[in-house]
């Protein structure tokens, strides 16, 4: 199965703290990265966790909110100075686009790669990117700015040869890829032998869903139906639902039901509030309602099956 996991760079909310980082996340499929969000200091976890930012070709930011953006021109000045030539897409909010664009130009100036800026601003999910490995859709998200969420879902992998029949039909090394794509084999006395005696399906495909910053969107339930891997704010602990609904926010309880309701696999709480001292509650309490829940932490990678 081709490796495809999430590892969290930074969960904190607000501001850095000693325990939290601000919100950044890398998507990686068969040793690519994409990242998610780049909140300050992102630039000195991608080291700490030895992701290799030479292969890193997309960043997608959330929303405007500094825990989530405001270290992305540091780590594209790091860029700048790596001597990196391959293009770099940052898929943004619509709003921070010409403020990050006069960023770039003043901060960002020498360099020998291209970085385009491609906004977001839609009210209904809509793909934005895809690649060999993913395709992955933009839907808003219910915060105090414009927020997106971001579903991954992975492409279709090859069909699988049974072994069996390459002795039995002589099928030639350099004929097998074709196969595999789903192509029928014509033998060398031409007989003409359907895909479906030669192959079995390929592996199910998997879903990852980031969901930060937001009130609870229930109107995604289905769009998000029987997700693999769920990551969702998780700021405050039940019994602050005040404090979430006013800011904006969810608790894990809430993040919990989602889940329930969407039918993911697994749910990652993140987005954690400074407030609490102890986030033990906050998984408590999810579990009870969502059992296979997992907390957030920097350095944690969580493979998505
Ligand atoms: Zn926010």
């Amino acid at each position: 199965m081709t490796p495809f996991e999430i590892t969290i760079l930074g969960c904190g909310s607000a501001k850095p703290t000693l325990r939290h980082h601000t919100t950044s996340q890398v998507v990686s499929v068969k040793g690519t990265p994409y990242l998610i969000d780049c909140g300050e200091g992102t630039q000195v976890q991608l080291i700490r966790y030895k992701i290799h930012t030479g292969k890193l070709d997309h960043i997608f930011i959330s929303h405007s909110h500094g825990d989530h953006c405001l270290g992305l021109v540091g780590l594209l000045s790091s860029l700048a100075l790596d001597n990196r030539s391959n293009d770099l897409h940052l898929h943004v909010p619509a709003d921070l686009e010409p403020i990050l664009q006069a960023q770039i130009d003043f901060f960002v100036q020498h360099r020998n790669f291209n970085i385009l800026l491609h906004p977001i601003s839609f009210e209904l999910p809509t793909p934005i990117f895809e690649d060999s490995l993913v395709k992955v859709t933009a839907f808003p998200l219910n915060h105090r700015v414009p927020c997106y969420g971001f579903l991954f879902h992975e492409q279709p992998g090859d069909r699988h040869l049974k072994r069996e029949c390459i002795q039995l039909y002589g099928i030639p090394y350099d004929a097998i890829p074709s196969i595999q794509r789903g192509l029928d084999f014509t033998t060398a006395n031409g007989q003409v032998i359907p895909n479906d005696e030669l192959t079995t399906p390929p592996d199910p495909t998997r879903s990852y869903a980031y969901l930060s910053d937001t009130l609870v969107v229930p109107q995604y339930t289905e769009l998000l139906q029987n997700v693999d891997l769920l990551y969702h704010d998780a700021t405050y602990c039940a019994g602050d639902e005040a404090l979430a609904t006013k800011y904006f926010h969810a608790t894990s309880l809430q993040a919990a039901e989602f889940a329930k309701a969407c039918n993911a696999k697994r749910l990652l709480l993140g987005h954690f509030s400074s407030r609490y001292k102890d986030e033990n509650g906050l998984l408590e309490h999810a579990t009870q309602v969502f059992p296979h829940t997992l907390m957030a932490d920097e350095g944690l990678t969580v493979a998505v099956d």
